[in-house]
């Protein structure tokens, strides 16, 4: 039988200190997806990091909205600006209960999208040390990181909306998030492909930019992301769908003016 070292930090800082450089460190926030992969003996870690008394559910409302990584995604759906409330309103109960953004972050989540539109920065921990970054930069990088909190600037609008079976216990076929910002309209999208996370939407943000209607602007939607065949649903679907989706997110925000 092998040993697990289990280790439950008290504060921010121990926290960090004990991931490290978090090679062969299993991070456990809320444990939604962790603890049942262990529980099915399809991850065994050596040392699991459990996070629920470190400290790091901060949550601090100024100019910058900062957000700890393990405040659940009920309460983030309580107090976050659009798009994110609404990407955080989970239809699963049990999990917008448990589960955290750090580990939505770490996992394809539905946050993805709405953090990038607004501009979200990662404050994290690992080799090197500490750094913030920008959600996209932080998604795209590969070595372990500790997320410590996400910061964002409320928006001046927001809309999140996604393609969903209507079973609640599975993850969203397709999620768009739009935020008008001080410098214009953002637009990001997730769930076009299995195993890519979300980006953010250059091309329909420069027709937007350009005066393009909503409809034209989400077409541009195609040239972003090349969407994938996945369980959810099928490549030929998701290309069909998602500037349909974009559009529709578009005029909701322009309806909120
Ligand atoms: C039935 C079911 C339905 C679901 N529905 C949805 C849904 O509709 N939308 C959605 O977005 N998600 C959904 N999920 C996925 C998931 O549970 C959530 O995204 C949740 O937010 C994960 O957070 P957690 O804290 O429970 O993660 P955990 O299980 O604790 O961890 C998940 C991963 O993230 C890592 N991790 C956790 N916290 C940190 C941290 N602070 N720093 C670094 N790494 C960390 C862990 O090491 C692990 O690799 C669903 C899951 C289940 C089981």
């Amino acid at each position: 039988m092998t040993t697990v070292e289990v280790t439950v930090p008290t504060s921010p800082g121990e926290a960090a200190e004990l991931f490290g450089d978090g090679v062969a460190v299993t991070v456990v926030g809320g444990g939604t997806i962790v603890v049942p992969l262990v529980t099915h003996g399809q991850l065994h870690p050596v040392h699991a990091l459990m996070l629920h008394a470190s400290g790091l559910d901060e949550l601090v409302d100024g100019d910058t909205l900062t957000v700890g990584a393990t405040v659940t995604l009920a309460r983030l759906a309580e107090i976050a600006p659009e798009p994110l409330a609404t990407a955080a309103r989970i239809p699963d109960l049990e999990i917008r209960g448990q589960g955290t953004v750090g580990g939505n972050l770490h996992t394809g989540g539905d946050l993805q999208p709405a953090l990038i539109a607004l501009g979200a920065c990662v404050r994290s921990v690992g080799a090197g040390g500490e750094r913030i970054e920008p959600v996209e930069d932080f998604l795209a990088g590969s070595e372990p990181r500790l997320v410590l909190a996400v910061e964002l600037e409320r928006p001046l609008a927001g809309v999140y909306l996604e393609q969903r079976r209507t079973h609640s216990r599975t993850y969203a076929v397709l999620s768009v998030a739009v935020a008008r910002r001080d410098d214009g309209v953002h637009v990001a999208v997730g769930g076009f492909a299995e195993r890519a996370h979300a980006v953010a939407c250059p091309s329909v943000e420069r027709a937007l930019a350009g005066g393009a209607t909503a409809r034209d602007a989400a077409a541009a939607v195609l040239e972003d992301v090349v969407p994938e065949d996945d369980p959810l649903a099928s490549a030929w679907y998701r290309r069909r769908v998602l500037p349909v989706l974009v559009a529709r997110a578009l005029e909701q925000l322009e309806e909120s003016r």
